[in-house]
């Protein structure tokens, strides 16, 4: 079975909380584990979707084209890492339209799109009609099941065409005990290497795994937020030094692609 890998690309302060008008006080530090992170993919010849954050394009336009150039395929992250529930319909359709135009100077359009934090749950579903109206084909923003901070449990976990026609590509999610977890991020640190490869061969068995990272999981050495709320810090902070390593494994041992791979069959049907 094929999986997809997907990138959330973003410094380390700006998917803890911090409003986007405060992030200019902190160390700009995403070149060190997205160069980790580059030398994985080149080292095992994989490519892999990027959601790329607004502000990531104006901080880090090399970056971008590094990304480019190196085949990867590119999605939507939005602008601010506001949760979408936080905003409204039209400030959504702002952000979008202002991230459109900042990829346009690449000469790229996006077809799928990531909501920070998975943030599309019951009180947000209108973002999926806005996507469709900037002609978005794919959104992958849902978690199915409970995340304690967003989720939708018992959303359908196969990739699936909503009622509007724009492709829904879950999150991969699995229960342990009444806990769900997700193929990724935070539970991939957590979760031993050999556990969290049988939960994925789990999930083989019905789809394709949907995995996500972000490269400061590959950089320990970030500065350590200590005023964050527990709930925030701990899971962020959670063996970072080892995901380097684990992450080298991972890509050894299966086979990935970009998400647009696994999605194309559903756009065209
Ligand atoms: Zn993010």
């Amino acid at each position: 079975m094929t999986n997809a890998i997907t990138v959330d690309l973003e410094d380390w302060y700006q998917g803890v909380g911090i409003p986007v008008s405060e992030w200019g006080r902190y160390e700009k530090r995403l070149r060190i584990g997205f160069d980790k992170l580059m030398n994985l993919f080149e080292k095992h010849n994989t490519k892999a979707t990027f959601f790329i954050l607004g502000k990531v394009i104006e901080d880090h336009p090399d970056i971008i084209q590094e990304v480019i150039d190196a085949g990867h395929e590119i999605g939507c992250h939005g602008y601010s890492h506001l949760e979408l529930f936080y905003m409204n319909k039209e400030e959504f359709d702002k952000e979008i339209s202002y991230c459109k135009e900042l990829i346009k100077l690449f000469d790229k359009e996006y077809i799928g799109y990531r909501a920070p934090y998975f943030s599309i749950d019951a009180r947000s579903l209108w973002a999926i009609d806005v996507l469709k109206t900037h002609n978005f084909q794919y959104d992958s923003s849902i978690f199915p099941g409970d995340s304690k901070r967003t989720g939708i449990p018992g959303f359908r976990r196969d990739i699936h065409k909503l009622e509007n026609n724009l492709i829904e590509v879950p999150l991969s999610t699995f229960k342990i005990g009444k806990m769900d977890f997700a193929l990724g991020g935070a539970y991939f640190r957590l979760l031993p290497y050999k556990y969290f490869a049988k939960k994925l061969s789990q999930v083989n068995k019905t789809r394709p795994g949907i995995f996500y990272i972000h490269p400061w999981e590959l950089d320990p050495k970030h500065p350590y937020l200590s005023s964050l709320s527990r709930r925030r810090r701990l899971p962020h902070y959670w063996f970072l030094d080892k995901t380097e390593k684990k992450m080298d494994q991972f890509l050894s041992d299966g086979e990935f692609v970009p998400l647009i791979d696994i999605v194309k069959n559903k756009i065209n049907e």
